[in-house]
Parts: structure tokens; C-alpha cells; sequence
């Protein structure tokens, strides 16, 4: 598994004083560049623990899975909600699929 950031989506938590990728990644791995677009500095010293995938606020950072979770091409991107995580996974020709893990209970649940 690796870690992706997408350029093109990243907006680099502009405002921010540190981006909340950067604040949230326990291996310090995440830093932004010059451009102020979000990179990761040493994708051996990952452990893809996807916390960068969950806190990025316009889905820039992917999990990319490999074939032997799911087909070959395959990505992981996520949504978090007050009371959930929204997973989506996708292949190689597209194809989404949406999961949902709740991660906490809401009164009246
Ligand atoms: S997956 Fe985890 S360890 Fe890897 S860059 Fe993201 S937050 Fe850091
Ligand atoms: S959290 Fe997302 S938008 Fe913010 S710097 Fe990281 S990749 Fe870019």
C-alpha cells in the first residue's frame, strides 16, 4: 500500500497554520512544499495508517491498495461525518463503491 496526494485537488489548508495533513500524521511524514501543495517525505517510513487520508477536507490523499485487497489499481479515499466514516474504494476503470464505518453514536441512534 502507499500513500498518494493529489496536486491538482490539494489546496494546501490554506489559512492554516500547518496543514492538517502535516498535524495529523504520527511519522511527521507530510510537509508542504514550496508551492504549498502536500507531500509526503519518505513513502518507505509509512505505515499507510490512512489518518492523512482522513483528515484531508477535499479528499486530495488516496490510499492506493494492492491486488491482493483488491483489484490491481485500486484506490481508497475517505469522507469523515460528525458520526462516520465515508469510505469510497475505486478500480482501475472507475468503478466506485461507497462503505460507511460509524464511529460513534449519536443520541437518538
Ligand atoms: S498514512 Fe499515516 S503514516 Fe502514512 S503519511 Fe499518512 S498519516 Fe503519515
Ligand atoms: S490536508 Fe489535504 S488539502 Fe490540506 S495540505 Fe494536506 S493534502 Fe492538501
Amino acid at each position: 500500500m502507499s500513500i498518494f496526494i493529489d496536486e491538482t485537488i490539494c489546496n494546501g489548508c490554506k489559512g492554516l497554520p500547518e496543514a492538517r495533513c502535516e498535524r495529523i500524521c504520527p511519522g511527521d511524514l507530510c510537509y508542504r512544499k514550496e508551492n504549498t501543495k502536500a507531500a509526503i517525505r519518505d513513502q518507505s517510513a509509512c505505515w499507510t495508517c490512512a489518518s492523512c487520508v482522513k483528515e484531508c477536507p477535499v479528499q486530495a490523499i488516496e490510499l492506493r491498495l494492492p491486488f491482493q485487497i483488491c483489484s490491481s489499481g485500486s484506490s481508497l479515499k475517505a469522507r469523515l461525518k460528525r458520526d462516520k466514516t465515508i469510505w469510497t474504494v475505486w478500480d482501475a476503470e472507475g468503478h466506485q463503491e461507497e462503505f460507511i464505518i460509524r464511529t460513534r453514536w449519536l443520541k437518538g441512534d
